[in-house]
């Protein structure tokens, strides 16, 4: 074995596998923006972008620097999608030809101050109350000044992964509500991955779609994990029955066992509080971890691999091994996971 590593694999080719099964599943007529906030949900964003740039439509992000980051490399549609905050923002989101989300009557102060009414976005609030305006305020602000204005109105769902959730029919009865009070130029969106999978028929103009390209959507088996975080087997070791693993001894064998102690830990990235019985993968067969995991290892029953040794690595997520394997079982969501792994995990990013 070479100097033991953690590797973060990421497959491009997966990803646009991803968006093209996702489009395929929205009417023609609407747009695909890919969102790609947080370093393209730990996927390195500038390589995502180029190796997607041709499929898709537009990218959403929140951060500015991110933005400018795309710009640099693709000439399509970028939206900032909660806005600026300051004149000196909007500035800069001005020179690199930025959509912008106006979510409050603060950054319509900036709108309003500098009389640029291109490129916008308007959100509103359909009952996540988080973000956006609340119907009356925005129909204020329609009526003195955007009545006779293009712009995209849109919001976003709480709860669009689970169909049955009241809250997917109050919102989009809140948000049909309003945008049929508007002038029918306007353009609209308001559907996220769980959306374009559970209710196809409100992909609208645009659907701003993240977690699905990166396959961490639930529920769904024609995506696939776009990323593969292994690590080498260090150790091997036989122990008796009644003997346990770990810190606080929390796996105790019921009979004899072969153990692999595994070079990744929670300042890996790696969630300290995974359960025992939790599945990875060593030599495509399936695993189970037994043992809390440590700040630099942790422990994986290998009883029934005759075949490892150390070097050979055991996959946490992969994909032939949903990342929502590891979600599911433990209380945790892809889109944390994904982006919690740490820099000292050395990133891959493979060739298309
Ligand atoms: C992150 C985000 C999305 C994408 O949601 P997914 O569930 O990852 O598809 C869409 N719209 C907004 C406003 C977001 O912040």
């Amino acid at each position: 074995m070479t100097r033991a590593t953690s590797e973060l694999l990421i497959e491009p080719s997966i990803i646009r596998d991803n968006i093209l099964y996702l489009k395929s599943c929205i009417k023609n007529s609407s747009n695909f923006m890919a969102i790609i906030k947080s370093d393209s949900y730990g996927h390195i964003l500038q390589n995502v972008v180029r190796d997607i740039d041709d499929i898709v439509d537009g990218y959403g992000v929140v951060r500015l620097e991110e933005a400018i980051k795309i710009r640099k490399i693709s000439s399509k549609k970028i939206l900032l999608m909660q806005g600026v905050y300051s004149e000196e923002d909007f500035k800069e989101a001005q020179e690199h030809s930025l959509d912008l989300v106006i979510h409050n009557k603060h950054q319509f102060e900036i709108i309003k101050l500098n009389n640029v009414f291109t490129n916008l976005w308007f959100k509103i609030n359909t009952g996540m109350n988080r973000l956006g305006f609340d119907e009356d305020e925005f129909l204020d602000i329609y009526d003195s000044f955007l009545s006779d204005k293009k712009f995209t109105l849109m919001s976003h769902l709480s709860a669009s992964n689970v169909p049955d959730n009241q809250s997917n029919k109050n919102q989009f009865e809140r948000f049909d509500k309003l945008s049929n009070k508007l002038h029918p130029d306007i353009l609209r969106s308001i559907a996220n991955t769980g959306c374009i999978l559970n209710f196809p028929e409100k992909s609208f103009d645009w659907v701003r779609v993240g977690i699905g390209i990166f396959g961490g959507y639930i529920g769904n088996s024609e995506l696939k994990t776009a990323m593969t975080l292994r690590s080498p087997i260090i150790n091997i070791r036989k122990i008796q029955q009644g003997e346990r693993v770990g810190y606080d001894g929390r796996a105790l064998a019921e009979k004899e066992m072969k153990i692999a102690t595994i070079y990744c830990g929670y300042a890996d990235g790696l969630p300290h509080h995974i359960k025992d019985g939790t599945q990875v993968m060593i030599n495509s067969h399936m695993a189970n971890i037994f043992g809390k995991v440590s700040m630099d290892v942790c422990t994986v029953d290998v009883t029934d691999i005759s075949e490892c040794k150390i070097g050979d690595y055991c996959e946490f997520f992969s994909p032939d091994l949903s990342i929502n394997n590891i979600t599911s079982s433990n209380n945790l969501i892809s889109y944390d996971l994904m982006i919690r792994i740490k820099s000292r995990v050395k990133r891959i990013y493979k060739n298309l």
